[in-house]
């Protein structure tokens, strides 16, 4: 079948960067689980009452944001279940692991135990990060979805959410590492090989895979805002584009009037100027694209 191969390494790829298993996840329905009386959206594991009560008390706000930011309403409903149990969330949110904190599954939102234990300070910017993915699923078939690039899936939900999923590095941390070369790689099209892992350079003491990950997701959240700020109507019929099932490429291409390497290269360029790095002067022209490390 014409098209199969790509679109199934990059729905695998998808979940790959995520960490997905989805098979799991399909077993595990949480409407099993109960439904909390005042928000029958929520489901919760015995025990995560509290942690589904704090949820209701985000999530109309946190939907509400998402649906401004990305321009429409959720386009069908969505449950999102909480977890007191490491195994059982493990299991049900197609990850087959704890670490994430949060995970989105087609229509259904799942949150980590962990995320109440040790990280409840995240829980609004993890919920509505978590929103803006389910956000998009619940708009586009699986084939649009996985279609768009990770780093502006992701890139989106860190702005959307005001820095959910990447709290642990600092917008100021992530220009840093730009201005320095190590930047993560921007395809305009799902590619299974683009870098969005930024390892480390060669010969780097520490690589703590939670901080990279964090890195990772801020610098693409800030070229998602850059791309909004500069140009907001662009951004908007990118929004639109995609959401009428046009491969990313094409709308960013429509939309801008340029290709995304061009508006990297501003970006790029825009960052190394405002953290006074060596030969940032604006007469200096262009820099050349940093090396994905
Ligand atoms: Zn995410």
């Amino acid at each position: 079948m014409r098209g199969f191969r790509p679109l199934a390494l990059a729905f695998l790829a998808s979940f790959a960067a995520a960490g997905c298993s989805p098979v799991s996840a399909a077993l595990h329905d949480p409407q099993t689980l109960p439904a909390l009386p005042q928000d029958p959206r929520i489901h919760y594991q015995p025990g995560a009452a509290p942690y589904a009560t704090a949820v209701a008390a985000l999530l109309p706000q946190a939907a509400a944001t998402i649906e401004a930011v990305q321009g429409r309403p959720f386009g069908k409903p969505f449950t999102v279940t909480v977890f007191a149990d490491d195994d059982a969330y493990a299991a049900a949110n197609g990850l087959g692991t704890p670490k994430a904190r949060g995970v989105t599954f087609f229509d259904r939102v799942t949150l980590s135990p962990a995320l109440w234990r040790e990280d409840s300070a995240y829980l609004e910017a993890d919920l509505t990060h978590e929103l803006s993915h389910e956000h998009l699923h619940s708009n586009l078939s699986a084939a649009d979805y996985f279609a768009i690039p990770v780093w502006f899936v992701e890139g989106l939900a860190v702005m959307a959410s005001g820095g959910g999923g990447a709290q642990r590095v600092s917008t100021r941390e992530a220009e840093r590492a730009i201005a320095q070369g190590r930047f993560i790689d921007t395809p305009d099209e799902a590619n299974v090989f683009a870098n969005f892992s930024l390892a480390p350079p060669r010969g780097s003491e520490k690589d703590e895979n939670v901080a990279r990950m964090h890195l990772a997701y801020r610098q693409a959240s800030l070229f998602v805002v850059f791309l909004r700020e500069e140009k907001p109507e662009a951004f908007k019929a990118l929004m639109n584009r995609l959401f009428e099932g046009e491969r990313f490429r094409q709308a960013f291409d429509a939309s801008y009037a340029e290709s995304l390497a061009a508006a990297r290269a501003r970006f790029i360029a825009k960052t190394i100027a405002g953290t006074g790095a060596p030969g940032s002067s604006p007469k200096g022209g262009l820099p050349a694209p940093a090396t994905p490390i």
